[in-house]
């Protein structure tokens, strides 16, 4: 049995701390198309306090989370988390800059939920270990509306800065020649790229 009280509290935790964890929506779309998708292995990049983790590998006991989360507090956390759940078996938790792992597997799904500025470095860092038929998901395309304002009204420039590094990135794949993306407006904004055939 799951135990719905205990994602509750993760959820509550998330809010009570700022911890920027998937809205329900992304979080419905990304575990339909794992059930959808026949999908076993994933690799997530940005584990947080680990919700996404364990919600990914709550939607059958088949699935496996690889997961990568450099800030020590979210990464005890999510230890914490995933035994409370009892997914120790099929999670495992990295702590370490993501483009510092490097890992040898293939995964059907790689999910880059992690810094918004670094996803082409993710990308390009992860890519080997795509599986042939896999797929990456991307997380926050359009952070919280700011993609498709007009630079003018974001005041900051770090924002702006981040802002344009996320626009890049829908840049890079949109052109890319080997690989294919659709977006998707849920939640946050989600792509969902995967090799041209
Ligand atoms: N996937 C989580 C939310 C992740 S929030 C969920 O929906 O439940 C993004 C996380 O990515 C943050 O905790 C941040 O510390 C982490 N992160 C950002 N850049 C990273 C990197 N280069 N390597 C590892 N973790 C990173
Ligand atoms: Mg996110």
């Amino acid at each position: 049995m799951i135990d719905v009280s205990v994602i509750k509290e993760i959820k509550k935790y998330a809010e009570d701390e700022n911890v920027p964890i998937m809205q329900d929506e992304g979080i419905k779309f990304l575990t339909d198309f794992i059930a959808k998708n026949n999908t076993i292995n994933v690799l997530e990049i940005g584990t947080a306090i680990g919700y996404s983790a364990i919600m990914m590998a709550l939607t059958n006991d088949r699935v496996k989370v690889t997961s990568i989360e450099r800030d020590e507090e979210r990464y005890l956390e999510a230890v914490k988390n995933v035994k409370r759940l009892g997914l120790e078996d099929r999670i495992t938790l990295i702590f370490k800059d993501a483009l510092e792992v490097n890992l040898n597997d293939k995964y059907d799904l790689i999910f880059l939920d992690g810094a918004k500025g670094q996803n082409i470095n993710f990308f390009e860092h992860f890519e080997k270990n795509l599986s042939e038929n896999g797929f990456i998901i991307t997380d926050n395309i359009n952070f919280h509306g700011y993609v498709k304002k007009d630079e003018s009204e974001i005041k900051s420039r770090n924002l702006r800065g981040l802002v344009r590094k996320i626009k890049n990135y829908i840049h890079y794949l949109k052109t890319s020649s080997k690989y294919e993306t659709t977006f998707y407006e849920k939640g946050d904004g989600i792509s969902v790229t995967r090799r041209k055939r």
